[in-house]
């Protein structure tokens, strides 16, 4: 075994190199609150390394016809195809979402390869013939050079796969920074990439913390950002990265709402809340952290919510059975345990308390279990901020009115939800709501790959959301040609502005 084995290291170049910085962090197994390996942390001189590659190999790639370029994704997503239960434990064992619930996240990165290999009908370009008497013109899309991207903790597969498929099929040659929390599938897709065909120095990989991200951000040569994380992250990356001229995409945090109508189907909707409260550990930048019960919902609602979240069955995300895992760092389980704490204080009604919670065999991991408050107030901290965790907040509120008027005012806009069987009121929710991604009786409205993802107000800085046909507008520029090949002889200069004969 090399030394590269047992270190997550950069890939710059087509080569796995380490960092030169001596700094390295433990990335631990959340389930049994232990180190499994240690990550890079890369210095400036490092980002330079890997944006001299890129910058080296993008002149030929990008002179590389869609459909050739389209061909190496082909291979690369059926080595995926083969490799889904590789990506799935690493992220399992890093990150410590359920098995099953890993599988899930890599087939929906897989889903943005597809939609990338379409990218010769994607790139083509619009032609108007005689614009002019004598002129053509037409607008293409060109790629931007080096562009990177910033991924978070909760998908290490997905998230970077929103990224970096589009920017390759763009013609565009790529940095990931992954998180440094679970870094280990980036090195996978760097390997997948490589018995693709794509050729070096097109797909690099540095890794590390803030002193990567500033070194990025502050590059001449690093045409544009994308990010994903948390929204004062994203808004510090959205200012540093456009300051410097950079064409930024900064997808940040969320709290996302679920209206509970007098007349949903109770079942269903308590199904779709334990799902996409609890699913991942609340770790999901869609998950549902506040069910908004309108009328007389409420009572049914914590009831039947109360009986199933203490009922969750909770383990190392790799047993069989498990339906949420631990979260990601103690410090996170310290965190979700302070605001809980915080909620009690401030006077929410605790139904379940998930505070102290340990799975037999395995006392030292990070788990939160199952948490429920009822009678949430908008001016308490459990509502004000984004948990990330296993944390589900109930308020009451008389009308869809007042619902609609209270995830309106709340700062994010990332999902939200309405149960109802009310085709009318489900109409007009969808047509007032301030939320960039909405379902109908759907809790988690995560847009399918052809379409694109990304939320409203401080859950998105900048103008273009991931993937499908944004992503594609966000790695490329707009150029407009005019073209005129007279076949007569020239009719002498003009002085004023041209207008049309
Ligand atoms: P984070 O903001 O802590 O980290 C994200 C990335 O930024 C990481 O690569 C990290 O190394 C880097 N980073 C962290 N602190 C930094 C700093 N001070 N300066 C520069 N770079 C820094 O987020 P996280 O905890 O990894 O992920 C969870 C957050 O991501 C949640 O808020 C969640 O809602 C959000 N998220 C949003 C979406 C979305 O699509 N809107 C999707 C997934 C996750």
């Amino acid at each position: 075994m090399t030394e590269l084995d047992t270190i997550i290291s950069h890939y710059i170049n087509g080569r796995q190199v380490d960092t030169a910085s001596g700094r390295h962090a433990p990335v631990f197994n959340p389930a049994i609150g232990e180190p499994c390996a240690k990550v890079a942390l890369g210095t400036p001189g490092e980002v330079d390394a890997a944006v001299a590659a890129a910058r080296a190999a993008f002149p030929a790639w990008a002179a590389t016809p869609p459909l050739a370029r389209a061909r190496v994704l082909f291979k690369y997503l059926q080595l995926c195809q083969r490799h889904v239960d590789e990506f799935a434990a690493m992220v399992t064992r890093e990150h410590g979402k359920t098995f099953s619930d890993a599988q899930g996240e890599v087939a929906r990165g897989i889903e943005v390869v597809e939609f990338a290999c379409g990218i010769p009908q994607l790139l083509k370009g619009e032609f108007t013939d005689q614009i002019a008497r004598g002129i053509d013109a037409w607008a293409m899309r060109q790629p931007l050079g080096v562009v990177a991207g910033i991924t978070p903790f909760n998908f290490p597969v997905m998230v970077p796969m929103w990224m970096f498929p589009i920017a390759l099929a763009c013609g565009n040659t790529f940095i990931l920074k992954p998180s440094e929390r679970d870094p280990s599938a980036s090195l996978l897709h760097a390997r997948l990439l490589k018995e693709a065909g794509l050729p070096d120095g097109v797909f690099n990989v540095v890794q590390g913390d803030k002193v990567v991200v500033d070194a990025l951000l502050d590059h001449p040569h690093v045409e544009a950002i994308s990010f994903v994380g948390s929204t004062p992250i994203a808004q510090y990356i959205y200012a540093r990265g456009s300051a410097s001229g950079k064409r930024v995409q900064a997808l940040g945090g969320a709290k996302n709402h679920m209206v509970v109508m007098p007349d949903a189907d109770m079942n269903m909707a308590v199904d779709a809340l334990i799902g996409a409260a609890y699913g991942s550990a609340g770790e999901r930048c869609m998950a549902i952290s506040v069910a908004v019960a309108v009328g007389d919902a409420g009572d049914a609602l914590v009831e039947a919510l109360a009986k199933r979240t203490s009922a969750l069955k909770i383990d190392d995300g790799m047993a069989h059975g498990a339906e949420m895992g631990p979260v990601v760092t103690r410090e996170a389980k310290q965190r979700i345990e302070r605001l809980i704490g915080e909620g009690v204080e401030q006077g929410a009604t605790l139904v379940v308390d998930g505070r102290d919670y340990a799975v037999p065999g395995r006392e030292n991991g990070f788990f939160v279990g199952g948490t429920l408050f009822d009678h949430v107030q908008p001016s308490m901290s459990i509502y004000k901020e984004e948990i990330f965790g296993p944390v589900l907040c109930v308020m009451r509120m008389p009308d869809v009115g007042s619902a609609v008027e209270l995830i309106n005012a709340n700062e994010y806009g990332n999902g939200v939800a309405l149960f109802t069987r009310d085709g009318g009121v489900a109409r007009e929710f969808v047509r007032q709501i301030q939320v960039g991604m909405v379902g109908v009786n759907v809790p988690l409205p995560v847009p399918m790959a052809f379409n694109s993802f990304g939320g409203w107000k401080r859950s998105l800085f900048g103008d273009h959301h991931a993937y499908g046909p944004e992503g594609v507008r966000f790695y490329t520029r707009h150029k407009a040609v005019m073209q005129r090949w007279p076949n007569t002889a020239s009719t002498g200069p003009e002085f004023a502005f041209p207008q049309m004969k």
